[in-house]
């Protein structure tokens, strides 16, 4: 059911014009569009049915941008998690699947997951922007989201609402527990569906390696908690979607990631 990538176009850095990884949990056809988060009843057929999530490499980072889509008989639902520099190819997905996001979500404030966020709003409106209160002031701030370092001082406006850890999350049937898994940022959050054993990790957690722990922002110690956490209640199977490179799974890197291995002893 999971697992079938599907690549369209190229995706090397600095050559992303309609560059975009689609990772597919399901078929994304038909639906007509509501804006808005609305329960789906547990007699839908749909209800079992995997979220569609499209990766959109954005910027000289190539920071993933993800596209939440879940399916209903009665439409389709849709969040946009990291927005980074330069989202066109993010919008010209949205437009071509017709689809009307209904919040932006970030895995925490870094410019290259925040930078995106202004120019989609011009496209597509205002929305609900969610982050965690520990970085509420980096979005205003070159230093803390570390644009100053690039020469490129990028900002967004401030979230409307916060991601709490344990906190649980609706989109159509999907539900999605959001877990504070603080190192490498003090507000990066991590997004979990159970169901269909997806997390969203953000800068957490990378095929085969982790989130920089050398900001002044990082905290090492942080990191580890946060990387035995989710080596502690994801189960193996779980699909991780990070922030950089492609996906990978819990027991995958519980393998052979050399940064979890004697326990997280060797850094
Ligand atoms: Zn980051
Ligand atoms: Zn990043």
């Amino acid at each position: 059911m999971r697992g079938m990538e599907e690549v369209v176009g190229a995706s090397s850095p600095g050559t992303l014009p309609n560059a975009c990884r689609c990772e597919r949990t399901a078929g994304s056809a038909g639906g007509r569009i509501l804006p808005h988060r609305r329960s789906v009843p547990l007699s839908d057929p749909a209800v079992h049915r995997p979220p569609t999530i499209h990766t959109v490499p954005l910027g000289e980072t190539q920071t993933n941008a993800y596209l939440v889509v879940v399916e209903s008989s009665e439409g389709r639902d849709c969040w946009i998690v990291d927005p980074g520099v330069d989202p066109q190819p993010l919008l010209d997905l949205v437009r071509r699947e017709g689809l009307a996001p209904s919040a932006i979500l970030l895995t925490h404030a870094h410019y290259d997951h925040i930078g995106g966020v202004d120019e989609i709003e011009r496209a597509l409106g205002r929305l609900p922007i969610r982050l965690h209160e520990a970085e509420r002031a980096f979005c205003e701030t070159p230093l803390l989201n570390l644009s100053m370092f690039g020469g490129r001082p990028i900002t967004c406006r401030s979230p409307d609402a916060t991601l709490s850890d344990g906190e649980e999350l609706h989109l159509g049937s999907t539900r999605w527990r959001v877990l504070h898994t603080p190192g490498h940022s003090p507000g990066s959050v991590t997004l979990y569906e159970a169901r269909h054993g997806i997390a969203i990790a953000g800068d957490l957690l990378f095929a085969g390696s982790i989130g920089r722990i050398d900001f002044p922002t990082s905290d090492a110690e942080a990191m580890k908690r946060s990387l035995r956490r989710v080596l502690e209640e994801l189960p193996d199977a779980t699909r991780v979607l990070p922030g950089h490179g492609p996906a990978t799974t819990i027991g995958e890197e519980r393998r052979a990631n050399p940064f979890l291995q004697d326990d997280l002893q060797g850094w």
